[in-house]
Parts: C-alpha cells; sequence; structure tokens
C-alpha cells in the first residue's frame, strides 16, 4: 500500500473511532482530502483508494489539476479557499461546491455564473470566530442578515457554516470555536432551514470537531504529508 493509501486509512478508522466516542455514527461526517500545493499525482492516488470528497484552496491551483481530476470520473471538489469576486465564473465551472461564502457579493456574482451554468451550486458560509485579522469569514453579529441576502440568490443554495479556528497544537484550543459554529448554525437553522452542514476540523484537530458536530472534516497534512513551506494557510 502507498504512503496516501495507508495515511487515508488510518485517518479513516480514527474518524470512526471518534464519532464512536461521540456517539455519532461514521457516515454522518464527511472526510475531505485536502490537497492544497501537493501534486494532482496525490490526488490521483487518494482516489485509487477510494477518496472521492476533495477540498481545494486555490481557484488558478486547481484549474491547473481539473481536467485530470475530471477525467478520474465520480470527484466531487469544493473550493475551500478565499474566493476573489472576479474569479466567481472561473469557479461556478470548477468546483462542484464553495464553502468559504462571506460576502453577499461573491454570492450573487457566484450564483449568476451557475445559473448561467444551469447549475445550483451549494455554499457554505465561512465565519470567522476569533479576531485575528488575517482570518477570512463574515463576523457572527453579520451572520443573520448576510444569510438574509444570501437565500434568495438563485444559483446557489446555502448548506451550512464553515471556520477555520486559530491555529495551534493543542486541538482542545478549538473547541470553543466549533461548539460556537454549532451553536449559531443550531440557531440559524431554525429560520433557514437549508442550514445544516457544519465544515470544521483539520488534522490535528478533527477528532474534537467531530466530538462538536462536524459533519465535514478537512483533512491536508494527516492524508498526503508536511506541505514544502510556505503555506500554513
Ligand atoms: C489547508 C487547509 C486544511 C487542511 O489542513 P491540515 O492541517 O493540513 O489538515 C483544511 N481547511 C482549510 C481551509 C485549509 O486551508
Amino acid at each position: 500500500m502507498g504512503q496516501i493509501a495507508e495515511n487515508l486509512a488510518r485517518v479513516r478508522e480514527e474518524l470512526a473511532a471518534a464519532c464512536r466516542r461521540a456517539g455519532r455514527e461514521p457516515d454522518e461526517v464527511a472526510l475531505m482530502a485536502v490537497g492544497k500545493v501537493h501534486p494532482v499525482e496525490f490526488m490521483e492516488e487518494a482516489f485509487a483508494a477510494g477518496q472521492r470528497l476533495f477540498g481545494e484552496n486555490r481557484v488558478q491551483e486547481f484549474e491547473a489539476k481539473a481536467e485530470r481530476v475530471r477525467a478520474l470520473g465520480d470527484v466531487e471538489v469544493h473550493l475551500i479557499g478565499p474566493l476573489q469576486n472576479n474569479k466567481t465564473a472561473k469557479a461556478a465551472a470548477l468546483f462542484r461546491a464553495v464553502d468559504t461564502i462571506d460576502e453577499a457579493k461573491t454570492a450573487v456574482r457566484l450564483g449568476a455564473a451557475a445559473a448561467a451554468l444551469g447549475r445550483v451550486i451549494p455554499v457554505l458560509i465561512e465565519v470567522k470566530l476569533s479576531p485575528e485579522e488575517t482570518k477570512h469569514g463574515v463576523d457572527p453579529s453579520a451572520l443573520t442578515t448576510l444569510l438574509d441576502q444570501v437565500s434568495v440568490v438563485a444559483g446557489i443554495e446555502v448548506r451550512g457554516l464553515m471556520t477555520v479556528p486559530p491555529w495551534s497544537e493543542d486541538a482542545e484550543t478549538a473547541r470553543p470555536y466549533f461548539r460556537r459554529l454549532r451553536e449559531l448554525r443550531d440557531e440559524l437553522c431554525v429560520r433557514f432551514a437549508t442550514v445544516r452542514e457544519l465544515s470544521m476540523g483539520m488534522s490535528n484537530d478533527y477528532g474534537v470537531a467531530i466530538d462538536e458536530g462536524a459533519t465535514t472534516v478537512r483533512v491536508g497534512t494527516a492524508i498526503f504529508g508536511r506541505r514544502p513551506a510556505p503555506d500554513r494557510a
């Protein structure tokens, strides 16, 4: 077995164990493999090991991989990095879903591009739960307003929330952020019935995220190995 297949098997086992600890079914949590910076061969290897759901951070980087990834057949690739307003048409053509909407304008443009392609693109709203300036996402206080605006846009459907907590060695540091995102989802889904998904948890804290209700965990390093510097995004 190749290294990536081995890593995937281990992560799937750990994911199932985390589900058991949390009293959840393993099929309630989707494993998204994040191959940013790595060559497309890594995605092909993961695909050969049964992986079908992938996350990519940059529109342009995935554009270069897209043809070979499409050739694999049954794959689902989400954009999990920031979407610039001038890349919405490209994103609509390349990705199955966009998990990082944090602005009405981007949603409107993406929706128009999707509608022009005869598609409805599932989106997540990225929420900023820490005051760090560099983090993307909408402030929780602006979430209802944004959902009011975005939920009426044709061509997209809001499926849930996504967050990236501040990076820490200690997975427990992320727990309050994950919990907060779940609470926000629980409040919002009363009014916005399609808001169900929680995309949260990465290589070093996905167990905690599952504990707190994640429906998708986004795992890069634990599957594909360390990324070459300078990326720690
Ligand atoms: C890179 C990245 C991941 C994966 O991070 P790892 O720590 O390598 O698992 C998940 N989500 C987002 C948004 C990322 O940019």
